[in-house]
């Protein structure tokens, strides 16, 4: 098996330049890249994940045991009137906001979240210091209908957006409804313009264009960002938590990855107005916080960390529209959505989120973060895509 995973690699993909298989030794725990790569349906279900009754319970809970430093408030209803959360913590002066499953089979982002609120709401002095520096705003779940129905969309046809927005009777459906679905990807439904009003010539539009706020998931997001944008200035920090295929490997092909992070999801700021405040550098360092946290870890295979694709051009995502605004962005892409490969490794998974989003938030707390070198950034290694056997 590992023979003929190797041949498809080395034959199939263009690797990066220079890029050979090494013989140097790996951490004594890193996933080996003989691992199976399966496509099965989830074998056991997603029961290991909240549903959404059990994460609005989760999350009253949280905020009881933590008498209410973690506040949660209900910010806005799905399109099938699922009530969306925020959990709010600290009072510090910067702000990082984070999502979780805009895709709904994309659920370990969520997990790691409930853990980590746990945490900055907690009563050690860690937790306190934490607390006076920065103010983090997060929106466990996102997209509680894909959750549900366990579908990367939303469930929303394209007829209910016409219902909404009745200039857009006759124009072809939004190039991002999937029919067969009956709903949209909700991370292309974004536009740096928080006012922008569908226009009937914007459509069906391309993935290389902005988009629009017609799902309500969108809508909410926006609304936060705006929100805190008033209260803040700028929003600081903005991570988007996500899964992708279960099998990368490191660039050395000597590990599997099972983390690939990202800065940069617009090409040219300037093809989409004027954007004063769009910053890769600090992006950048967001990134290298990340990066360096896992690194820590040692011998856990945590570290394995490989970047997304940086040729993308992506601005109608949440990340790419408030990348311009001014934001610092991060991308996580954890290994596994939920059809893939199910529950396996799904405790080692959230960990890892916990880990390089926690270290992120320590690095934003103690100022750390503006040490760090952006080239470092330049330095993480490729993914490199197995196909399943
Ligand atoms: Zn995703």
């Amino acid at each position: 098996m590992s023979a003929r995973r190797w041949t498809a690699v080395l034959t199939g993909l263009a690797l990066p330049l220079g890029i050979v298989a090494t013989t140097t030794s790996s951490p004594a725990n890193a996933i080996p890249t003989q691992s199976h790569c399966g496509t099965e349906a989830s074998g056991s279900g997603n029961n290991g994940f909240v549903d959404h009754a059990q994460l609005s319970r989760t999350l009253e809970g949280i905020e009881r045991s933590t008498k209410g430093l973690v506040d949660v408030e209900v910010v806005g209803q799905s399109n099938q009137g699922r009530d969306i959360y925020t959990a709010r913590v600290g009072e510090g002066d910067t702000v990082v906001f984070v999502e979780s499953q805009i895709h709904g089979n994309e659920n370990h982002g969520t997990e790691a979240l409930l853990d980590l609120l746990r945490r900055w709401g907690g009563s050690t002095p860690e937790a306190a210091a934490l607390r006076e520096e920065v103010t983090i705003v997060a929106i466990p779940r996102l997209n509680v209908d894909g959750g549900e129905r366990d579908t990367r969309q939303n469930e929303m046809t394209w007829a209910d957006v016409v219902a909404a927005f009745p200039q857009l009777a006759g124009v072809a459906p939004a190039w991002n409804y999937n029919t067969r679905v009956g709903g949209f990807d909700v991370n292309r439904d974004f536009n740096p313009d928080l006012d922008y009003v569908p226009q009937p010539a914007d459509f069906p539009g391309n993935s290389a264009d902005t988009g629009w706020y017609i799902t309500p998931e969108s809508q909410t997001v926006r609304d936060v960002y705006r929100g805190l944008e008033t209260e803040f200035g700028t929003v600081d920090y903005f991570v988007d938590l996500h899964n992708q295929w279960s099998c990368y490997a490191t660039e050395d092909l000597e590990s599997m990855s099972p983390l690939s992070i990202s800065a940069k999801f617009i090409d040219d700021p300037a093809e989409f107005g004027t954007w004063p405040k769009f910053d890769m550098e600090a992006s950048q360092r967001a990134n290298v916080a990340v990066y360096e946290a896992l690194q820590d870890q040692g011998q856990s295979g945590y570290g394995d960390v490989t970047l997304y694709p940086q040729d993308t051009n992506l601005p109608g995502t949440a990340l790419g529209s408030f990348a311009l605004r001014g934001s610092a962005v991060v991308l996580f892409e954890t290994s596994s959505q939920t059809q893939y490969d199910g529950m396996k490794r799904n405790g080692m998974l959230r960990k890892q989120i916990e880990i390089g989003l926690g270290g992120l938030v320590d690095a934003v707390a103690d100022g750390s973060i503006d040490t760090l070198d952006p080239s470092v950034y330049d330095t993480i290694p490729q993914r490199v895509y197995l196909p399943a056997d």
